[in-house]
């Protein structure tokens, strides 16, 4: 793609070189270096496409019975838990907890993985979670073996939250076989909702191997023992169980989105509404947004390491979610991507240092690996894209 149309003034603009190292979709802005992200010839997304079909082919009423049947299915007339919903108090679990217990009539288990670097708002978001009417478990794995994992995540993959990530399948799966509760129901399936593989339109489940694929980055943790001190205990709440064994327990890790038009806003209001959420004062670093992912610092350095790798952050993100919603306009986005998008985080950068254990020349050489050179420059210190997102 060498010229550009999208304007809607009708003119061609050319694009410069550099420019071309990454291109957008036409209709929302989501970037062509988000993985496994596919364009059609007219140079539309398929998160759009999805988008799209959902609103013309799905019967949301033939998937609401479709889930009231799996519900029945795993229903407990003794009064016992049937469902587990792993969360955070945040709104989107929420939203599916609520569900669960009040429309499909389910008791639900809900399961929390600790944050590594929790947040006030997001410890009070979870108690107020909690006192709107749920049974609730937090798992907080040792911090010594979290930070050691999200050690080896960060210089290794530029993931911080990887311990973090794969836990909320590893640990809640665990207490899945353990408690002999097989049915959970996650929130959406990132790949169909975002961008990324074209798999999940049309399934509400994923398998193990998936899972891995592309929630894991197509590793597990027991990759990690003998690096940096880690060993066998250290990695004892990251063993995936086998697909032979998920299939023996008859673990159903199903997602919400299939079900449901998966709205976040409608979320965020929903969950402030029932269950006491509460967001931040200000908007989230990065981005336009102050109601998503708030019970944790690292996320904040999650996003910019994605910027960092992938040219794009939070803003894209959010505002990419919000065309495809009807709620922004691509212009709208393009302004807010161009203000936002890629901002440096200043403010935690002491803390995740400390985090980490690390010198502040050994963080800055990590952001200086990671960084994508074919479109990023470093300008006054800080990484910039060296072309605005159009
Ligand atoms: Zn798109």
């Amino acid at each position: 793609m060498e010229t550009l149309n999208n304007q809607g003034d009708g003119k061609d603009i050319v694009l410069k070189k550099e420019e071309r190292k990454m291109f957008y979709c036409k209709s929302c802005l989501a970037p062509s270096a988000r993985p496994r992200i596919v364009f059609n010839s007219e140079g539309v997304c398929n998160a759009c496409l999805h988008a799209e079909y959902k609103r013309k082919n799905t019967d949301w009423k033939k998937r609401w019975n479709e889930v009231e049947k799996l519900c029945d299915k795993y229903r407990r007339k003794d009064g016992s838990f049937d469902v587990i919903v792993p969360g955070s108090g945040g709104k989107d679990s929420s939203y599916v907890a609520w569900k669960m217990k009040h429309e499909l009539g389910m008791h639900p288990l809900c399961i929390t993985v600790a944050s590594q670097m929790p947040t006030e708002i997001g410890k009070r978001n979870l108690e107020n979670f909690i006192k709107a009417g749920f049974d609730h478990i937090m798992v907080s794995p040792d911090p010594e073996s979290y930070r050691k994992l999200a050690k080896v995540g960060l210089i290794e993959e530029g993931q911080p939250k990887e311990p973090f990530i794969s836990g909320i399948t590893t640990i809640v799966v665990e207490f899945s076989i353990k408690l002999n509760i097989p049915f959970l129901m996650y929130g959406e399936q990132g790949e169909a909702e975002y961008g990324g593989s074209g798999n999940f339109d049309k399934k509400y489940f994923m398998d193990r191997a998936e899972t891995v694929t592309y929630y894991f980055s197509g590793c597990e943790s027991d990759r990690a023992v003998g690096k940096m001190g880690i060993s066998d205990h250290d990695v004892k709440w990251w063993r995936f169980p086998s697909q032979e064994v998920l299939d023996k327990s008859g673990v159903l890790m199903a997602y919400w989105s299939y079900f449901e038009d998966w709205n976040p806003y409608e979320h965020y209001l929903f969950a402030k509404k029932h269950c006491g959420f509460q967001t931040l004062p200000t908007r989230s670093i990065g981005t336009y947004t102050n109601f998503a992912q708030l019970d944790d610092d690292l996320q904040d350095l999650h996003v910019y390491l994605m910027f960092l790798k992938f040219g794009f952050g939070r803003a894209t993100s959010d505002a990419c979610i919000d065309v495809r919603r009807g709620a922004l306009d691509r212009k709208q986005a393009l302004a807010l991507v161009r203000r936002y998008d890629g901002e440096y985080p200043e403010q935690l950068i002491g803390k995740f240092v400390e985090y980490f254990r690390i010198t502040r020349k050994e963080f800055d050489d990590v952001l200086d690996k990671f960084a994508n050179k074919d479109v990023l420059e470093k300008v006054n210190g800080i990484w910039k894209l060296k072309f605005e997102p159009y």
